[in-house]
């Protein structure tokens, strides 16, 4: 196994609420709440979920854009909440992130030179003036011809722009990149395309990704391991083939019965989740899945469930759940 580059240790980010007018805190929403994992060099990690569970929160807080309530993220041997400013820049060289919406994250008065020149000249990568030759060979990495260099975001579509992101994240040569549903806002068959690009670069640059998206069908395609959440919480962290195959928690075998049959090797009897997600201020004691959970059992609404080894050696993860024996979960009614 490569080493670890990333660890995630206890993380919490909490968002206050105010209200009065005094503007006195009421409580919080508990958008992460303690999660712990790793992941190693050039491995894809997937956070897959429903919206509201927290997996875009757990990549912004990773990077500190936006600062955690608590916990620690170790990134290649360096805790990032012991850096000040100017050293959380630097090691930002190291990790990138790359959005949903290109678009929004593009400067629309800037060519896409002017964008990737200045991303390069922040991190101090090339001499100004000089950097025009990488800018191209990294249009031509992503896709793009270099006679686009001179174009703004709007003259490209909506598969481009994201090649865009793509190259201003790889211009400072990173080692992490967080994908936050970086495919979702594509065309099927565009999407495809890019999730081919990402791969094919992994290999060529050796790169690791934090893959975020509430589509299991794209994380299939993608993913060495996967983290599920619910609630801020994780509920089953599996190598991609176990999860699919043998799924150690509830929540992860609903979320797969809901996948379109075509996408999916076997049909599946569709598992349909009673009510809403509960709101993430008062969160259901025991098991933050037992209000929708169709195999509970008193104890979930009382004891928060320990991590259970999947797989008969302990091999294929990890399952926050009462009903694993012997590594299996016990699907029983
Ligand atoms: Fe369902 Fe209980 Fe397992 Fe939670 S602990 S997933 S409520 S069976």
């Amino acid at each position: 196994m490569s080493k670890v580059l990333l660890e995630v240790r206890d993380l919490k980010q909490y968002f206050p609420i105010r209200k009065g007018v005094f503007n006195r805190i009421s409580g919080y929403v508990k958008a992460v709440d303690g999660i712990s994992f790793k992941v190693h060099e050039g491995e894809t990690v997937s956070v897959v979920g429903e919206s509201g569970c927290g997996k875009s929160t757990t990549g912004r807080s990773i990077l500190r854009l936006v600062e955690p309530t608590s916990g620690e993220v170790i990134f290649d041997g360096v805790k990032l909440s012991s850096l000040n400013k100017q050293e959380l820049r630097k090691k930002r060289k190291d990790i990138q992130i790359i959005f949903q919406d290109p678009y929004a994250s593009l400067n629309p008065r800037q060519t896409v030179f002017d964008i990737l020149d200045e991303a390069m000249g922040i991190q101090g990568i090339g001499e100004k003036g000089n950097r025009r030759d990488r800018i191209k060979e990294l249009m031509h990495t992503v896709g793009l011809g270099d006679h686009q260099i001179d174009l703004y975001p709007h003259q490209f579509s909506g598969g481009q722009r994201q090649r865009i992101g793509i190259a201003r994240a790889l211009s400072v040569k990173p080692k992490l990149i967080v994908c936050d549903e970086a495919v979702s806002a594509l065309d099927v068959s565009i999407r495809a395309q890019v999730l081919n690009l990402l791969k094919d670069l992994q290999k060529k640059y050796h790169l690791t990704y934090l893959f975020i998206s509430h589509d299991l069908g794209v994380v299939r395609h993608i993913s060495d391991r996967i983290l599920v959440m619910y609630l801020g919480k994780i509920m089953e962290i599996s190598e991609k083939e176990a999860l699919f195959e043998n799924p150690g928690h509830p929540y992860t075998k609903a979320l797969l019965s809901s996948i379109p049959s075509t996408q999916i090797d076997n049909k599946k009897e569709r598992i349909i989740l009673k009510g809403d997600v509960p709101s993430p201020i008062n969160p259901p004691t025991g098991c933050p899945f037992h209000t929708r959970c169709p195999i509970a059992k008193d104890i979930c609404s009382k004891d928060i469930p320990k991590f259970h080894n999947l797989g008969t050696n302990g091999e294929s993860g990890f399952s926050a759940c009462h009903f694993v024996e012997n590594g299996v979960l016990q699907y029983k009614n």
